[in-house]
């Protein structure tokens, strides 16, 4: 029987975020059902970081999450984890308020955002369509974010700390809840878990599970929240010769129907899909790959007669799309830490930095304690009970 204070169940950068802030406070244990941490979510993304993506709680979450990942501790990684990239939205003729709405939400916290003229876009990304643009907004500290390492960070510092980490280890059974809880057995820990392998019981069950989240709730006996996985795809292509591609920022169109980004020599493009699709090993569709390629080539003239590369990941968002982080209301000893849609890599340090003070007191960072702490109520689980 391994025992442990606290039982994480997926190694995305969501629970290992956690597991690293966690493995200071007491014995952690990640499960992950697949050989390969990251290989859904995390492993697909695009990998930028933008202040002004979602709603209020993503944009405090990554603002939050900015020091980390731009002076990590020395040992987290060799390599950079943020490299700059700005962020150009842009806006068709008429399209202006909708810039104006989002300077104003986002513009007090984001030093440098501004809206700049058409001439000012096409300067930073001359294939733009010029009859296309009337203005755009300019997020120039946004990022590219190396995932890997940012999360190779996080599970190598989870183990240096005394984690483990289980490999091809899914959770299936609940053998029994025990502790205070009234449902379950009495003495020893809250959680009695039987692997393919062992038995483990935890104090704490904390659902990193990504787009199967709803699943281990179920399996649980925890009401779910309503997990919705939506797939996204993405498609890379060889820039034309003539072209300088490498500094142009990430790009996309007011209403984000797409978006493309200079990506290791290529471009890498996405239709901004968002199709409900059950937990999977999601595969890119020609349908959503076709759409890419013909609004890339509707804004920019580039075609790509062949593709470099293509994916699709799903992307999981809770009913009212911000993240479900906090206990659940109907189980004493069960977190929720889901539902991270499009930013859960760029959230990643603020989300373990929350749970670790949930869990376990660690104290918040003096700069963003105040702003932390407002979001708790946007983003308990208990909202959907
Ligand atoms: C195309 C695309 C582009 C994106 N771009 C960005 C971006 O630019 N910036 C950004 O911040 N975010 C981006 N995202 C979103 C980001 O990838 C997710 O928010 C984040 O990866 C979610 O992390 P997670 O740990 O919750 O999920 P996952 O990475 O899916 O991890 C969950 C883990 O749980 C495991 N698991 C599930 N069930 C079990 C079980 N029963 N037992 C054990 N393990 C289990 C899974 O195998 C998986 O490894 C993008 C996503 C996609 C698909």
């Amino acid at each position: 029987m391994a025992s442990y204070d606290f039982l994480i169940i997926g190694a995305g950068i969501v629970g290992a975020a956690i597991g690293y802030r966690l493995a200071a406070q007491g014995r952690v244990a990640i499960l992950e059902m697949e050989a390969q941490p990251g290989y859904h979510a995390t492993g697909r993304s695009t990998a930028t970081f933008v202040e002004t993506y979602g709603g209020r709680a993503a944009h405090l979450l990554t603002t939050a999450s900015r020091p980390f990942l731009e002076d990590p501790p020395v040992d987290f990684s060799d390599t950079p984890l943020l490299t700059p990239r700005g962020n150009l939205r842009f806006a068709r003729p008429g399209q202006q308020a909708q810039l104006e709405q989002m300077l104003a939400a986002c513009g007090p916290r984001i030093p440098d955002l501004e809206i700049v003229s058409q001439q000012a876009a096409l300067a930073l990304c001359p294939c733009l369509r010029p009859g296309l643009v009337d203005s755009a907004l300019y997020e120039p500290r946004a990022a590219d974010m190396d995932v890997h390492a940012i999360h190779q960070g996080y599970l190598r510092g989870a183990r240096a700390q005394g984690a483990e980490i289980y490999l091809q280890t899914p959770l299936e059974h609940i053998e029994g809840t025990g502790g205070d809880n009234p449902r379950g057995r009495q003495g020893g820990r809250n959680w009695l878990i039987r692997t393919k392998d062992q038995m483990i019981e935890a104090d704490w069950l904390i659902n990193a599970a990504g787009a199967w989240a709803d699943d281990i709730a179920r399996l649980t006996g925890v009401q779910p929240v309503g997990i919705v996985p939506k797939r996204r795809t993405v498609v890379t292509i060889t820039p034309p010769a003539d072209m300088m591609t490498d500094r142009w920022p990430l790009v996309r169109d007011a209403e984000e129907s797409f978006y493309f980004k200079p990506f290791a020599g290529n471009l890498l493009v996405t239709p901004a899909d968002e199709t409900p699709f059950p937990p999977c090993d999601a595969q890119p569709e020609e349908l959503e790959i076709a759409l890419a390629l013909e609004r890339m080539k509707a804004a920019t003239g580039i075609s790509a007669p062949r593709l470099s590369s293509r994916w699709a990941g799903l992307r999981s968002f809770t009913p009212d799309e911000r993240p479900a982080i906090g206990q659940a209301s109907d189980h004493p000893h069960f977190f929720w830490a889901a539902g991270l849609g499009g930013y859960g890599i760029q959230t990643s340090p603020a989300i373990g930095m929350i749970t670790a003070w949930l869990l376990a007191g660690t104290p918040l960072p003096a700069a963003s304690e105040a702003e932390l702490i407002s979001l708790i109520p946007e983003i308990t689980p208990a909202r959907f009970s």
